[in-house]
């Protein structure tokens, strides 16, 4: 890292903890006390701040909310057992968050920014990293479009935000899932790997039928013949087939998750084989009706690893051996979580201890 940025700092008068519940805590909804924020004008990022959490001014013709210029990232420190405080793999955060800006003919956030902006802005509201078993501190990098004009065209100016947001434990039964054949997700060419707006927004009216179905989420399959398993939409999808961990490789339809990445990383250190390729749906029911396929689960940030209990397809339902059973998955969370809360040596060093 570069020198020292000079970030202006405006505190709260009172915080809002003491009146804040931690054993109530949504997933999204309570912020901490501050933010940081910093302008994208001219061709230079500049006016670094921390400020409190709160509305941001902005005209209703800025192109973010016409044309969906914006993307985001997610990540999540964690508090140590010596109180101290861990960023978990935040530089692959910021590499996606950069990829994510390319695509969206957005600038690039310099490193330093992204990096001594997040520890600034966690160490303010250290205060906020819950200790409790299973918790942490959610946070939430953005960058939208803000030129106000309405012409189609890439902006020239733009915001980025670091929010911050406590999270508790994600107790979660085995999802029920449709592997969906109608609507997608992404398409070669598209951007499906970027994590940007518009790839949500498109599907919140396909995950709103499947829920009146029945289904917890959905699982997309490729565009061109929905023949291939790509992944849950804010997770990837891995399986247990014949004791090999299976997992569709990352391609431009689907994100290259954080999570995933680690968890092949600690199966191949643990001796487990990995196969990252294409996955289609047949060899997954196949899978099930054959008993092949002894364990799939979705790997995200937000939710570590969450069992499939029971995946729908073309109407018929397929019921997953009992999740208390899977030695596989069950151990690499363990680890993986061990990991984070620093109860386990960080032998790939992942861990940023601020
Ligand atoms: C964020 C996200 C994931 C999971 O990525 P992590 O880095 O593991 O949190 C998977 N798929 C999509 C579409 C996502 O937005």
């Amino acid at each position: 890292m570069t020198d020292t940025l000079d970030i202006k700092i405006e505190k709260v008068d009172n915080t809002r903890l003491s009146v804040t519940d931690f054993s109530q805590l949504p997933f999204g909804k309570v912020f901490t006390d501050h933010m940081f924020t910093a302008d994208f004008e001219n061709g230079e990022w500049k006016n670094l701040q921390i400020l409190p959490y709160g509305p941001i001014p902005m005209s209703p013709a800025i192109s973010a909310l016409h044309y969906g210029q914006a993307i985001f990232e997610g990540l999540k420190a964690y508090r140590q057992p010596d109180g101290k405080i861990s960023v978990f793999r935040a530089d692959k955060n910021f590499e996606r968050f950069n990829k994510s800006a390319a695509r969206m003919s957005m600038p690039t956030i310099p490193e330093e920014i992204f990096m001594q902006g997040l520890a600034a802005l966690i160490s303010i509201d250290e205060k906020w990293v819950p200790s409790q078993d299973d918790y942490a501190l959610y946070v939430r990098p953005v960058m939208f479009a803000t030129d106000p004009y309405l012409g189609v065209k890439a902006s020239d100016t733009y915001k980025f935000a670091l929010l911050t947001t406590p999270t508790g434990p994600y107790y979660s039964n085995a999802l029920k899932v449709k592997i969906e054949t109608e609507f997608t997700r992404a398409d070669e060419g598209g951007v499906g790997f970027a994590k940007t707006a518009g790839n949500y927004a498109r599907s919140l009216y396909p995950f709103e039928q499947a829920k009146k179905e029945g289904f917890d989420q959905l699982i997309w399959t490729d565009s061109v013949n929905h023949e291939f398993i790509e992944e849950a939409g804010t997770a990837n999808l891995i399986f247990v087939i014949n004791g090999k961990l299976v997992t569709p490789s990352v391609r431009s339809t689907v994100l290259d998750g954080v999570t995933r990445d680690t968890i092949i990383k600690l199966a191949t250190a643990d001796g487990i084989e990995v196969e990252e390729r294409r996955v289609s749906v047949k060899e997954v029911i196949e899978g099930i009706e054959n008993g092949s396929l002894t364990e799939a689960f979705a790997a995200g940030t937000a939710a570590t690893v969450t069992h499939i209990g029971e995946i729908g397809y073309l109407g018929k339902n397929y019921k997953l051996t009992d999740p208390s059973t899977r030695k596989i998955s069950n151990g690499i969370a363990k680890k993986l979580n061990n990991i984070r809360y620093g109860l386990a040596t960080d032998e790939f060093g992942w861990n940023w201890i601020l």
